[in-house]
């Protein structure tokens, strides 16, 4: 849609060649304009060059006939008056010159010689010009004006030179010049032929013209060049010929004769140069614009068939089909359309891959014995396993989408929301929880399971996943309960066992120490070595009966716990062994101990043991040991520190497994319960226990307590 608004390929190059091609048009234009203005001012400077050019010339006649005729008044004949031979004479000077006839006039108007007629023939006596009065009354050689011939009737113009007779002027010659005499110079001015080429004479009347001179010679030039010539010898200007004919006419006038010339262009002629080329340029540029637009259009039709064929290869691409560009107008349209056929086939390799990916992850969530279910952020179901519909009773197709909580008994479904809400954004890896069977699944016809559950977020683009993997525990939970049964029991058979023998094996140890006791003189030594045997095994039985009563008492009688000060229970200890420590001479020191919560009675029996081994396993030397605490981040680490035979380091598990022994009853005597009972003891009081020890270096147990304020209760 938006696309409609915009323009085309075509036209955005069409525009560009606009663009490119009008500056350099205007450019153009302008160049030839200013072209224009060069030559037609050099037209104006020729044609006012011309009109200088013409002005001397008709200058340079009109002096030559002037001393031509002032030459000719000085004839030696014309002061003797010899009539007949100035005629021959002045005819000869005639043939010569411009001149078309002389004429020889005395003060009266009385002509007489005048080569215009033959010599002899009567002159007619003609009235004084203005002129020639003047050339009488001044003595100074004068110039006439364009006039027109009496006899003739064709423009002329005469020169009036006073002869002079003993100092002053006694007659005039006269020497007549027909205007047309000055043709030549019109003709030889008037290119090109479209000039108008006019003469005029010092009143600016015209003498000569190059076009339509009947009709205009004998008239004053055009007024506004009259006008100007006033003001200024020389110049140019534009104005209207006689003739109606606009025009630019350039003019110089003599500042001598005062007869002067101008030049007339019409200004068609001027302009035409300008439109000539204004009119080729014209052409020229409409021909480059068509060919630039027929090339961009061209040009514009192969870019847009290329890019549609793009198009539709990226259209394609999108909608997952392999691409395929055929050939292409431009390199990079090429370069794209193969990127694209590389994207696509780049795209279908991953597809595949994807899709085979896809199955074998189908396969194994389909195949996989525990339930697998996926839920999206709202926690409604997307994937749903075999195993998910065979442990909760709903197909895939009632499974899917249904909300997470279906398989949720509903008592647990705050709990489940609150986790999902503390762990959504986290992607750290699975977290396992229900081990202890203290997860419940909800089967589709409310039946409750115990489950365990491993669960891991996936935060992608498209939100977050929640995958549940599911563990039907039903059977182990089972198991786990009849194995805690069977243990409870066996411990509760232990305890009364023990129980139960305690009296009759301390009756038996008592008769058996009562027969030796009273009947040993007449009993013999057989009988006596037995009495002694019996005696010692019923003691030895006894000591048994001991342990594993205190065994099985860890956890078949339990008190409560209490805050004790573990080193009253220490100091407790020692007094119970004080027999021992005395008859060993052992020392047993005690370092810095603190309060712990605990089940006092327990602890003295742990620390009972730990010493009394201490104080038992110490071949040939005084026993030394010392007990201590030390606090770390968690727990107390408490140590029982002995300078005893030690313990191979194989053997640091094994000895607190019951009946595990080192040792037979000849080398020390014992049960093998002792730090069964120790493990008992720590593991009910949530600690552990271990030892570090080197054979005959001694050894020290370690066992922990949890602080008194973290105390798990
Ligand atoms: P008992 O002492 O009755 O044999 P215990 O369970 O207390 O049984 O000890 C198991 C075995 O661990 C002992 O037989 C002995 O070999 C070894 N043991 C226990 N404490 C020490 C110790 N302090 N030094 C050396 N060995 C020891």
């Amino acid at each position: 849609m938006a696309l409609s608004t915009k323009l085309s390929i075509r036209t955005n190059l069409a525009m560009l060649v606009g663009v490119c091609l009008v500056p350099t048009i205007l450019a153009a234009a302008g160049i030839l304009v200013y072209h224009y203005q060069r030559a037609r001012d050099q037209q104006i400077i020729d044609a006012v060059s011309t009109a200088r050019l013409i002005t001397n010339s008709v200058d340079f006649q009109l002096s030559t006939v002037q001393t031509t005729l002032e030459v000719l008044a000085t004839s030696s004949y014309l002061q003797n008056l010899d009539v007949a031979a100035f005629y021959a004479q002045a005819t000869e000077v005639q043939t010569r010159s411009l001149i078309n006839n002389i004429v020889f006039i005395a003060p009266s108007g009385q002509q007489l010689v005048n080569t215009a007629l033959p010599l002899g023939k009567p002159l007619p006596k003609i009235k004084l010009t203005e002129v020639i009065a003047r050339a009488f009354a001044t003595g100074r050689t004068q110039l006439s004006g364009l006039e027109v011939g009496v006899v003739v009737k064709r423009p002329l113009v005469y020169v009036a030179v006073p002869v002079r007779s003993a100092g002053a002027v006694s007659h005039v010659l006269v020497g007549i010049v027909r205007a047309k005499q000055l043709q030549t110079i019109i003709d030889k001015a008037l290119q090109p032929s479209d000039r108008i080429v006019v003469i005029f004479d010092k009143f600016s009347i015209i003498a000569l013209r190059s076009h339509e001179a009947e009709r205009f010679v004998g008239q004053s030039i055009a007024p506004t060049v009259a006008a100007r010539l006033k003001v200024m010898n020389e110049g140019a200007m534009e104005t209207r010929s006689l003739e109606g004919i606009d025009v630019m006419v350039a003019f110089s006038r003599s500042a001598t004769t005062g007869w002067g010339a101008a030049v007339a262009i019409p200004r068609g002629a001027l302009t035409a140069a300008l439109y000539s080329s204004m009119w080729h340029l014209a052409v020229i540029t409409g021909l480059v614009v068509c060919l630039g637009l027929g090339l961009a259009w061209q040009m514009g039709g192969r870019i847009s068939r290329a890019v549609e064929k793009l198009m539709q290869s990226a259209l394609d691409l999108a909608q997952g089909k392999a691409v395929q560009v055929s050939k292409l107008a431009f390199r990079e349209a090429e370069a794209l359309g193969k990127a694209l056929v590389q994207t696509s086939e780049v795209l279908e390799s991953t597809a595949n891959a994807l899709k085979s990916n896809e199955s074998r992850m189908r396969s194994i969530l389909q195949s996989a014995l525990d339930a697998i279910i996926t839920v999206d952020d709202d926690q409604n179901v997307v994937l749903f396993n075999a195993a998910a519909s065979d442990m909760f009773g709903w197909s895939l197709e009632e499974a899917m989408g249904k909300p997470i909580t279906v398989f949720i008994p509903e008592r647990f479904h705050a709990q489940h929301f609150a986790y999902v809400r503390k762990n959504r954004a986290s992607s750290e890896g699975a977290e396992v929880f229900g081990v202890a069977g203290e997860a419940v699944g909800l089967r589709s016809g409310g039946e409750e399971f115990p489950i365990e559950v491993s669960y891991s977020n996936v935060v992608g683009p498209d939100g977050t996943f929640h995958t549940l993997i599911i563990r039907d525990i039903t059977s182990r939970v089972k198991s786990f309960k009849a194995l805690e049964r069977s243990n409870l029991d066996l411990q509760q058979f232990a305890y009364v066992a023990s129980h139960y023998l305690k009296t009759p094996l301390r009756s038996i140890s008592g008769f058996v120490q009562i027969l030796e006791r009273n009947y040993a003189d007449k009993l013999d030594d057989k009988a006596l070595s037995l009495i002694r045997r019996t005696s010692q095994a019923a003691t030895r039985l006894e000591q048994l009966t001991d342990d594993l009563l205190s065994f099985a008492r860890v956890n078949s009688n339990p008190k409560p716990f209490e805050l004790v000060h573990s080193r009253e229970v220490v100091e407790e200890t020692i007094q119970l062994l004080d027999a021992s420590i005395h008859s060993k001479g052992a020392s047993v020191t005690v370092g810095d101990l603190p309060e712990v919560m605990g089940d006092r009675s327990q602890l003295v029996q742990l620390f009972l043991n730990l010493i009394g081994n201490g104080l038992k396993y110490c071949q040939g030397r005084a026993p030394v040991v010392h007990v201590s605490a030390e606090r770390n981040e968690h727990e107390w680490v408490f140590a029982v520190a002995d300078n005893g035979i030690g313990i191979d380091p194989k053997h640091h598990q094994k000895i607190f497994e019951i009946f595990k022994r080192l040792h037979t009853q000849t080398e020390y005597a014992g049960t093998g319960i002792g730090l069964a009972v120790c493990h008992r003891i720590v593991e009910r009081h949530h600690g552990r226990i271990w030892v570090e020890s080197s054979p005959g270096v001694g050894s020290t147990f370690y066992f922990t307590l949890p602080i008194e304020s973290e105390q798990v209760p």
